[in-house]
């Protein structure tokens, strides 16, 4: 049996499929996605794959990606942008394709190095504790002592007792402080992440997130290489629409007050009398250390002064855009130029490699502090075919928030252009939401993707029949968090239909103001009514909201930016998806502005090709929240008459799947 007639037999109604899987029914569409993918894997060559749910989208690329990797000796590189994807497959989906198939593969999910416990450091950590740490850390220390003892794979993730973060950055694997010598043989070394890395390299499936991919492909691109991370691999991108922004945010690092001010405190933290430097003759140097701590802090405060408004001046902004070069001095060069210099002279005290490496990470970290900060100011990053926007960011609008500078690429279609979608290789992206209005040109323009097939499978769920969806006219466009005639509006209609389904609402907001503000109305009618109202950002975290959600199947859930994506609640208690606002971006975010003004340049229009294409997909990521399964249905409300007021509504109608509509 070739491969293209076992990738037809597994999805078959009669296959190993249907004979394994519990509750397995077929998918036309599955199997046509499995094809798809076997086919460009044969033809080397890129496509996207719009898979909405329910199509079983996992086993469609993982089997016929096996098959290829097995038989051409080649790896699959399944990059994802979620946890939670991430161990369905790694916990549940390969281990069901390891028993079923007729071939034998390995998998392994790589982490970020600081993931893995460093049985070198713990050594080192657990002899010098009194130095490091006081005496709570102490016994977080000794908990990770007895845990390195029994875990499997010495990750963060296997701990089951809260970690203090300083504890764990002391013990954990980082980059610069290993080498072969200090550790050994692969065969006999004790080292997690070694063991880690060895088991990636024999194995025929790996599972990597996007942030990770990018992180360790940036070090690895050529442009004429045979693969990616590997020589021999082929990379598919699972909930493909994120990586745009992912790649975008790991080509440059941002540098903060706080990052500085923690890694001079790992080397000397006078108020606690603890850290690295208190094992070497390093006197001298702790003035060195206070100094730039106290440069630190002026020097983000005079930023935060200079370029930001006064939290209680109107319209308070969290960034600022720095067009011009050399707006301000880099006030930490002298003494970081000084610090490293000092810390160089202290390597020939190192007792051992471990402690020599160490010291050399903060030489290494500290060099790239000043050359960042260097870089930020004087716009010095350069690189083939990008254009790059800089801004000064606040972490909140409170007095001591931290103050990060940033930098990213405005344009990186050429980076994909040259180095993922390049000649002889594979990638395959996927996702629920990719086209729009039955295209996939908005992503293909964004990511310089011109070479790359595309295939979009219709949902296996009948929406006409499993959706009502009600637009309501009569409300006012929306307003500002102060329009109390939209919000009055707001309010009557939130309740109508809350009603309608007494309660089993999940209500998207684009704005934190007005979700607040509504919230405080609408809670005590709801809870007279016995329904419970979870509102997003007052102490539970999203995942304990949800949780509660579920569980309380007549509760209502009102909820920001990340509930209009990763939601899924299958069953009746979200019956009912009400949608406030259609999602367009706020351009008051430099990155998103930068953009704009990039299409405009470049003669395209910012409106129509960047901000509609994108909050239409987000729209219709939001409205995948309702329908989860065959037996799911519910009503979809749209509280934002502009879908039929406006010319460009028709295009968030269109762009979702049929269903049963009512206008009021
Ligand atoms: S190789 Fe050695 S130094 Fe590096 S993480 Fe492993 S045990 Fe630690």
């Amino acid at each position: 049996m070739d491969g293209y007639q076992e990738i037809e037999k597994f999805f078959s109604e009669t296959g190993l499929l249907s004979e394994k899987y519990p509750d397995f029914e077929f998918r036309k569409s599955q199997k046509e996605m499995a094809i798809a993918v076997a086919d460009i894997l044969e033809a080397k060559s890129h496509i996207f794959i719009e898979a909405p749910t329910g199509i079983g989208k996992s086993f469609a690329y993982l089997v016929p990606a096996i098959l290829f990797a097995k038989k051409n000796k080649k790896k699959a590189v399944i990059s994802t942008c979620t946890i939670n994807l991430q161990e369905q497959l790694i916990n549940k989906d390969i281990p069901f394709l390891q028993e079923v198939l007729p071939v034998g593969f390995r998998a392994a999910l790589i982490k970020g190095k600081s993931n893995y416990l460093c049985p070198k450091r713990l050594k080192k950590v657990l002899e010098n504790a009194n130095t490091l740490f006081e005496t709570e850390e102490k016994i977080c220390l000794e908990q990770i002592y007895s845990w390195s003892k029994v875990t499997n794979d010495g990750t963060l993730s296997d701990i089951s007792f809260p970690v203090k973060n300083e504890v764990w950055d002391s013990v954990c694997a980082e980059k610069g402080i290993c080498t072969n010598k200090t550790c050994g043989n692969i065969k006999d070394t004790e080292c997690f992440y070694q063991k880690a890395k060895y088991n990636a390299s024999i194995s025929d499936v790996i599972i990597i997130n996007h942030h990770l991919f990018f992180t360790l492909f940036d070090g690895l691109k050529k442009k004429d290489s045979d693969g990616y991370l590997y020589n021999n691999d082929f990379v598919i991108f699972d909930e493909a629409h994120t990586i745009e922004n992912i790649a975008a945010s790991n080509i440059v690092p941002s540098v903060s007050r706080e990052m500085i001010k923690y890694y001079l405190l790992k080397l000397y933290n006078d108020k606690k009398k603890k850290g690295l430097l208190l094992k070497y003759p390093a006197l001298h140097i702790l003035p060195v250390i206070q100094n730039l701590l106290d440069l630190n802090e002026h020097f983000f405060s005079l930023i935060r002064r200079r370029f930001f408004k006064h939290p209680a001046d109107a319209d308070p902004q969290l960034t600022v855009r720095i067009f011009e070069k050399n707006m301000f001095e880099n006030m930490l060069t002298a003494e970081l130029i000084n610090l490293v210099e000092n810390l160089k002279t202290l390597r020939q005290f190192s007792k051992d490699d471990l402690d020599e490496n160490q010291l050399q990470d903060f030489v290494l970290k500290f060099s790239e502090i000043n050359y960042l900060i260097d870089n930020f100011i004087g716009q010095k990053n350069l690189a083939e075919n990008q254009k790059f926007v800089y801004w000064i960011e606040l972490s909140s609008l409170k007095p001591g928030a931290n103050v990060s500078l940033s930098v990213s690429p405005i344009d990186i279609s050429g980076f994909f252009r040259d180095y993922i979608f390049k000649e002889n290789n594979s990638c395959i992206l996927t996702s629920a939401t990719l086209s729009i209005n039955g295209n996939f040109d908005y992503y293909k323009t964004r990511l310089g993707a011109e070479v790359c097939s595309d295939l979009r499978l219709p949902s296996p769920f009948d929406f006409y029949n499993q959706v009502k969806a009600y637009v309501v006219k009569d409300i006012p466009v929306p307003g500002r968090s102060d329009d109390n005639e939209y919000k009055q509006k707001l309010i009557f209609w939130l309740n109508y239909f809350i009603d309608m389904t007494g309660g089993k609402a999940l209500v998207l907001f684009t704005n934190s103001f007005i979700m607040k503000a509504i919230g405080t109305e609408l809670k005590n009618l709801l809870d007279e009514k016995g329904i419970r109202l979870l509102i997003q950002g007052e102490g539970d975290s999203s995942r304990n909201l949800l949780k509660k959600f579920r569980k309380d199947v007549n509760s209502v859930l009102f909820g920001l930016d990340s509930f209009w994506l990763g939601v899924d609640v299958p069953g009746e208690a979200l019956s009912n998806l009400i949608i406030t606002k259609l999602p367009f971006l706020v351009p008051v975010h430099p990155l998103i502005q930068a953009r704009l003004e990039y299409i405009d340049e470049n003669g395209g229009n910012s409106f129509m090709d960047y901000s509609l294409p994108e909050s239409i997909l987000k729209f219709r990521q939001g409205f995948g929240r309702l329908i989860r399964n065959k037996k799911d249905s519910g009503i979809l409300v749209i509280l934002d008459s502009r879908v039929l007021t406006k010319s460009y509504g028709k295009f968030f109608m269109n762009a979702i799947e049929d269903c049963r509509l009512e206008i009021i």
